[in-house]
């Protein structure tokens, strides 16, 4: 799916784009609550792990969590070539 489209389904379209870059826990559930009612979550998660999003909560996932996954992917990734 290419960027713009699934950015034209997001359901954080037109929402305060600081949300998503939360300063604390709360903020951060609510963000979390919109990308869980959202199409598109996928196509985002993939974006920010592609791209190595430093910051914020994208496809659900704040920084942390991305990173376990894309840790846990490249470990996959050594495993299969090893
Ligand atoms: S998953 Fe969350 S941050 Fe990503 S497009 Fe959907 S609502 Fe926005």
């Amino acid at each position: 799916m290419q960027v713009q489209y699934w950015r034209d389904q997001a359901a954080c379209k037109g929402i305060r784009p600081s949300l998503f870059y939360p300063d604390n826990e709360l903020e951060e559930q609510k963000a979390k609550a919109i990308c869980g009612l959202c199409c598109v979550r996928e196509c985002c998660l993939d974006f920010a792990l592609a791209t190595g999003e430093p910051e914020g909560v994208w496809g659900g996932l704040n920084v942390r969590q991305r990173r376990r996954i894309s840790r846990s992917r490249s470990g996959l990734m050594g495993y299969v070539h090893a």
